[in-house]
């Protein structure tokens, strides 16, 4: 790994997976990349960790769906550049509400992707891990992304086109200078022609400090303590991933799901406490818990109700549930991943870099201010 000295072209804070696949990118095209994470690899304080993600395809409208579908790609070259297994399609089904099966079903058309939909007697017979009672959407170009050995991947990555990955280093400030920002750590300060915030949860008190000459206008980032589930399955079938929507038979928001190294693992989307990053208490609320167990009981004829074990993890969401990665003078932040962004991680860095370079404007749904939201589910 090279250790950059004085002035970087760009100063990543954040080594979650979007600091990560961004300082991949920008690595990849010859910029010099220092990345500043706080925690050790792999921590558990952020919204990266753990074995598994859902990547699907199907969203309610072509701006994610296609959005989705150029991540495929990248996270295959991803895959090929380090010898990693990341990215397993196993397909993946929405039930439940007949409009959002509906506006999938019209955004995979409209580009294209291959899908189907299924009657329940037909779903229950090729998943029968699932319990099915409305009409079932499938497509085939979905799956699951291993969570910590995608970000592994994406700094062994970075680290290998040349970028300078420090853990274990705190950023305290980041400023404006006459020739650009610089970042503030113990003891050290980093001159930079640009910096990234990629720093999730953090994002909003960092950019609050910061002594910055233009200031980005971020919506307000609510940050949940979300607390998905694990099942251990009772047969050895591959689960695709799903999302069961609210819908005749289902209450509440829905839930997600897909098979994992550590069982079947479910959640609800977005309903834990509000709690700051720092002082949260990693404990898993026995209520929520408790729902997840009664779904399953419900829902997953093929999971052992006694296996569930529980875990905590941050969500930070926009108003709007779109993110935001946008660019003011010399800063870009990529921040609000609103509990959907794992999968777009290397699409993410690719605009990141390209905002870094100042090549391109930001999509509109992603900008820092008033913007036009799009359909985020
Ligand atoms: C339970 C759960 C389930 C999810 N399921 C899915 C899914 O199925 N599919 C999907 O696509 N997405 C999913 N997501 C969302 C996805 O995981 C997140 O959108 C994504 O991980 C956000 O990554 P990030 O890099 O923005 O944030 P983080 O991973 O939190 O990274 C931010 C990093 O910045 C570091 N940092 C902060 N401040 C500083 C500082 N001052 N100095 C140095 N470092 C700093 C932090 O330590 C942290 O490592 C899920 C999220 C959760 C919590």
């Amino acid at each position: 790994m090279s250790r950059i000295q004085g002035r970087a072209d760009v100063v990543i804070v954040g080594g979650g997976v979007i600091g990560s696949a961004a300082a991949w990118r920008l690595a990849e095209r010859g910029r010099s990349v220092v990345l500043l994470e706080q925690f050790d690899p792999g921590h558990r304080h952020g919204a990266s960790h753990g074995s598994s993600r859902i990547y699907r395809q199907a969203y309610d409208g072509e701006f994610y769906t296609g959005l989705a579908a150029r991540a495929l790609p990248l996270w295959r070259a991803l895959e090929d550049t380090t010898d990693t297994p990341v990215l397993t399609l196993t397909g993946a089904v929405d039930h439940g509400l007949p409009a959002a099966l509906a506006a999938k079903a019209n955004a995979l058309a409209a580009l294209g992707i291959p899908h189907e939909l299924l009657d329940p007697v037909e779903a229950g017979r090729r998943w029968p891990g699932i319990r099915f009672d409305t009409r079932v959407l499938h497509h085939p170009d979905a799956g699951r992304l291993h969570a910590d050995r995608s970000v592994q991947a994406l700094n062994r990555a970075a680290a290998d086109a040349g970028a300078d990955i420090r853990h274990g280093v705190a950023v305290h400030g980041i400023g404006s200078t006459a020739t650009g920002v610089e970042v503030v750590t113990d003891g050290k300060t980093i001159p930079a022609a640009h910096v990234v915030v990629a720093a999730g949860a953090w994002t909003r008190s960092l950019i609050a400090d910061a002594q910055l000459d233009a200031v980005p206008e971020l919506p307000r980032l609510r940050t949940t303590q979300e607390q998905p589930a694990h099942f251990l399955p009772l047969t050895a079938d591959d689960w695709p991933s799903f999302v069961h929507h609210r819908g005749a038979g289902l209450a509440g928001e829905g839930i997600y799901g897909l098979g994992s190294d550590d069982g079947i693992k479910i959640g609800e989307h977005g309903t834990g406490p509000v709690v700051d990053p720092e002082t949260r208490d990693y404990t898993p609320d026995s209520a929520g818990v408790a729902r997840l167990v009664d779904y399953a009981e419900a829902w997953l004829p093929g999971v052992d109700l006694d296996s569930v074990t529980a875990d905590t993890c941050l969500y930070t969401t926009t108003p709007d549930s779109n993110f935001v990665v946008d660019r003011v003078g010399d800063v870009t932040v990529a921040a609000g991943f609103s509990g959907h962004g794992f999968k777009f991680a290397p699409v993410i860095g690719e605009l990141v870099a390209d905002l870094a370079d100042g090549t391109t404007r930001t999509f509109e749904a992603f900008r820092f201010g008033a913007r036009q939201a799009v359909a985020a589910r």
